[in-house]
């Protein structure tokens, strides 16, 4: 064994104190460090160093070197994209899944599989599933939504009678997908599928809304020949917009439609009984998408995939060889996701939802949401900044006041991203901000340190 390694290894429980104390620093001044920091530009790479010296140097060098660079996003003012931070449980439980480093997909070492599936249980339960969905944990939405339209893909094969898995996408001849607010990871989804970006249809939405409008989907629908693809929102990044689930899955009644929902992160409005009729009808759909990195602040990177067809997942996914043995009933998850190897991903998800439970995380919930709208409220009475969207749920779209100049928009992001990171967006042609809330630790001081940031910041940069 090299030298150095071995030396780490006879102190291996002092390496990990060290890094221990390490982490805990990082996370106790959270609240002093800049939320997102502004240092001078990087050093050129280093060389790869030839001989090492070992983890307490490496840890020495990251903290001088990369550290002060990373910003607050663990964080309770870091409202940029829709980013959840890591509770203390689901922090412990992403430490040990390193720690046990299993790469457990197979029933033949089967306490991994097990545990996920325990863990997929306890989501479908938080979000009002039923036991027709099954699940497997991915990397995050965009996968989680490109899994769903690949099972999608191949239950269109399946009705007109060829397999895509088998003979490819060309297969199926044209193919529509419609929707009313996509977010962006659709189209990548279906460019990385094999149907193409273009077969993405945009629905209209109702009047002033992202969510799609039942009516014009009823008519696209209608001039779809053959079986077709709706992807339904359940929470829009801009505006937190929910398509009528109910509505839209009823329209199953008078056309074949593969229906898959993207609630990346509006299925936790489920835990919230003022907002969970949000998310009703959510059960019905073929497909959900659930993030679990935002909402449920379990670490980067994870989600969970439920279908109620795992046999055309299966068929899609499946990883054939003589050592991994025969699919069976209940398919090892190998032959589930796009990865075969993978971590122990559901790990932390399993911790925070033990330790907490489900009333533990409709707090958390309940807390962000009451932020957002406290927040909103701040920005609207004060005439420098004017809202893009009611507060629907956890994120606030606001804008400038007057004229509302990407340039001045920049301007201001960048003057308060030390005590709060937003992130710019347009929102029915206006360039504007937001502001999501999702990481466990952000309280109404929290709030109130973000407005004073963005009130005084507007008007010094007016
Ligand atoms: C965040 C998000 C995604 C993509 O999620 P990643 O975890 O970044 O891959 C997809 N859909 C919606 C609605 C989202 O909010």
């Amino acid at each position: 064994m090299d030298r150095t390694l071995a030396a780490d290894l006879a102190r291996l429980p002092d390496l990990l104190d060290t890094t221990r104390r390490a982490a805990a620093e990082a996370l106790t001044t959270l609240d002093e460090r800049p939320v997102v920091p502004h240092p001078p530009k990087p050093a050129d790479p280093e060389p790869l160093p030839e001989h090492g010296s070992g983890t307490e140097t490496a840890l020495a060098a990251f903290r001088t070197r990369w550290e002060p660079r990373l910003s607050a996003s663990a964080g309770p003012r870091y409202f940029g994209f829709v980013t959840g931070g890591a509770t203390p449980a689901a922090l412990a439980g992403d430490w040990l899944t390193a720690a046990h480093d299993q790469n457990s997909n197979s029933a033949m070492d089967g306490a991994g599989q097990d545990l996920e599936r325990e863990t997929v249980g306890w989501l479908r339960a938080l979000f009002g599933l039923s036991d027709a969905h099954t699940g497997t944990f991915v990397s995050g939405a965009t996968m989680s939504n490109t899994t769903g339209l690949a099972i999608a893909r191949e239950w269109l094969g399946e009705r007109l009678g060829v397999s895509p898995a088998d003979d490819g996408a060309a297969a199926l001849g044209p193919v529509r997908v419609l929707s009313g607010a996509p977010h962006s990871s659709i189209a990548k989804a279906l460019a990385f599928l094999g149907l193409g970006r273009n077969c993405l249809v945009r629905v209209p939405t109702l009047p002033g809304r992202e969510a799609v409008d039942p009516a014009a989907l009823d008519r696209a629908l209608a001039d779809t020949p053959g079986p077709a693809v709706v992807v339904a929102n359940a929470g829009t990044v801009n505006t937190v917009d929910f398509d009528d689930l109910t509505a839209v899955a009823a329209l199953r009644a008078r056309h074949d439609f593969w229906l898959h929902t993207d609630a990346a992160f509006g299925a936790f409005a489920a835990l919230s009984p003022q907002h969970a009729h949000l998310t009703e009808g959510l059960d019905a759909s073929d497909s959900v998408c659930v993030d679990l990195h935002k909402w449920l602040n379990v670490p980067y990177d994870s989600a969970v995939q439920f279908t109620r067809r795992r046999d055309l997942q299966a068929r899609v996914f499946q990883n054939a060889a003589a050592y991994l043995g025969p699919l069976g009933e209940h398919p090892d998850l190998v032959h589930l996701t796009p990865e075969n190897s993978h971590r122990l991903r559901a790990l932390a998800a399993w911790f925070t939802l033990r330790a907490y439970g489900r009333q533990g995380h409709r707090e958390i919930v309940e807390r962000n949401i009451a932020g957002a709208r406290a927040l909103g409220a701040a920005l609207a009475e004060d005439p420098a900044f004017a809202l893009l969207a009611p507060v629907r749920l956890n994120v606030v779209c606001f804008t400038l006041a007057g004229d509302p100049d990407p340039a001045r928009l920049t301007a201001l992001r960048e003057a308060v991203s030390a005590e709060v990171f937003v992130t710019p967006t347009v929102h029915e042609g206006t360039a504007g901000l937001r502001a999501a809330f999702s990481n466990w630790r952000t309280t109404q001081a929290d709030v109130r340190r973000a407005a004073r940031a963005l009130r005084t910041a507007a008007r010094e940069i007016a």
